[in-house]
C-alpha cells in the first residue's frame, strides 16, 4: 500500500499559497483551501505572484495534493434565474482559479432546490455544470467534486443515488467527481462505525458511483446521531462515529492516492489539527504509509 495523503482545510490568510506553509507546519502532505473569500461572490484578480509561490512551495514543502472548496454561496440548483446565473458565474470562477493553481479538484455543495423538487434541482445542477464546462474548455483538467450532504431540508446530494442522478446528466463525465464527507454521510444515514457498516457503505458507493468517482474524503467526526441530518463537525473520536470508523477507511488499500482531509474545529495555532492528525495516524496499521513527518507521532 502507498503513502497516505493526510491533511486539513487551511486558512489562506496572507495569500492562497500560505495554506501550504500551514499544512507543512503540522507535518501533513495534503491540503484543502478556498481560492478566494468563500463568503463573497467576487474575489480579487488571480495573484500571479502567489501562483508562482504556490508552484515553488508545494514541492518544496512536500505537499503532494491540494483541493479547493467552492464558495458556500453558490447554488446551482436554484430555481431563481438570477441566483442560478450568479452561481454559474461563481462556479466557473472557482474552476478558473483552481486551474491557475493546478488544483485538480474543486469540492462543491450540490445545492438546494428551495422547494422546486428533487428532479428539478438535479437537472438544474447538471445543466449548470454542462454550461460551465462548455465555457471553460481550458479547465478540462479541473473537476468539480459534488460533496455528499447531511440531508437537511431541500439540500441535494443527501444520498449516493442523488449524486449519481446529477452525474448521469453531466455530459463530460471526466469533469465531475464526488467528495465523501464522513460527518455528512453519517448524518444522512450511512453507518460507517463498524467494519460491516463500512463494507455496506462501500458496496453502495460501488453500486451507485464506482470508487473511481470518489476524488477526496473529508474526515470529520459527527456531533449528530446516525440519520440526524445534523451537519456539525467534531474532533476525530469525539463524535458519534468514533475513531474506529476512520480506521476502516485509513486501512482500506482502495483509497491509496485519495486524500483524507480534516474540517474540524480549530484555532490559529493549528494544535487541534495536529491532535486529530495524530489520532488518525494512531489508527494506521502499516506505519510505512504514514506521511514521514507524522510517523514519530504514531503510538504517542
Ligand atoms: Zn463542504
Ligand atoms: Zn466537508
Amino acid at each position: 500500500m502507498g503513502l497516505l495523503l493526510l491533511g486539513a482545510h487551511m486558512s489562506i490568510a496572507g495569500g492562497v499559497s500560505q495554506a501550504l506553509d500551514r499544512a507543512a507546519s503540522v507535518q501533513s502532505n495534503a491540503v484543502q483551501v478556498f481560492t478566494k473569500n468563500n463568503r463573497q461572490w467576487a474575489g480579487p484578480p488571480i495573484n500571479e505572484e502567489d501562483v508562482a509561490r504556490w508552484q515553488e512551495q508545494m514541492p518544496a514543502l512536500g505537499i503532494q495534493y491540494a483541493v479547493s472548496h467552492a464558495s458556500y454561496l453558490i447554488n446551482l440548483a436554484s430555481p431563481k434565474d438570477d441566483l442560478w446565473a450568479k452561481s454559474r458565474a461563481a462556479q466557473k470562477d472557482e474552476l478558473v482559479r483552481a486551474h491557475a493553481y493546478a488544483i485538480p479538484h474543486v469540492v462543491l455543495h450540490p445545492g438546494s432546490h428551495t422547494g422546486a423538487g428533487d428532479d428539478f434541482g438535479i437537472a438544474r445542477i447538471a445543466e449548470a455544470l454542462n454550461r460551465i464546462h462548455d465555457e471553460t474548455p481550458e479547465c478540462a483538467d479541473t473537476a468539480t467534486c459534488l460533496e455528499i450532504m447531511a440531508g437537511q431540508g431541500n439540500v441535494l446530494g443527501r444520498n449516493l443515488e442523488q449524486l449519481r442522478a446529477i452525474i448521469d446528466q453531466v455530459e463530460d463525465k471526466r469533469r465531475v467527481g464526488v467528495c465523501l464527507d464522513t460527518c455528512h454521510a453519517y448524518a444522512t444515514g450511512y453507518d460507517i462505525r463498524t467494519a460491516e457498516g463500512y463494507a455496506g457503505f462501500m458496496a453502495e458507493v460501488e453500486r451507485w458511483l464506482g470508487l473511481d468517482a470518489v476524488k477526496v474524503w473529508h474526515f470529520n467526526d459527527s456531533k449528530g446521531a446516525l440519520g440526524s441530518n445534523l451537519d456539525r463537525h467534531v474532533h476525530i473520536g469525539e463524535g458519534e462515529i468514533g475513531a474506529e470508523g476512520f480506521g476502516h477507511i485509513l486501512n482500506d488499500a482502495r483509497w491509496d492516492g485519495t486524500a483524507m482531509l480534516l474540517e474540524t474545529p480549530k484555532e490559529d495555532t493549528l494544535e487541534e489539527d495536529a491532535m486529530n492528525l495524530a489520532r488518525l495516524c494512531a489508527l494506521v496499521e502499516d506505519g510505512a504509509r504514514i506521511p514521514p513527518g507524522l510517523r514519530s507521532q504514531q503510538g504517542e
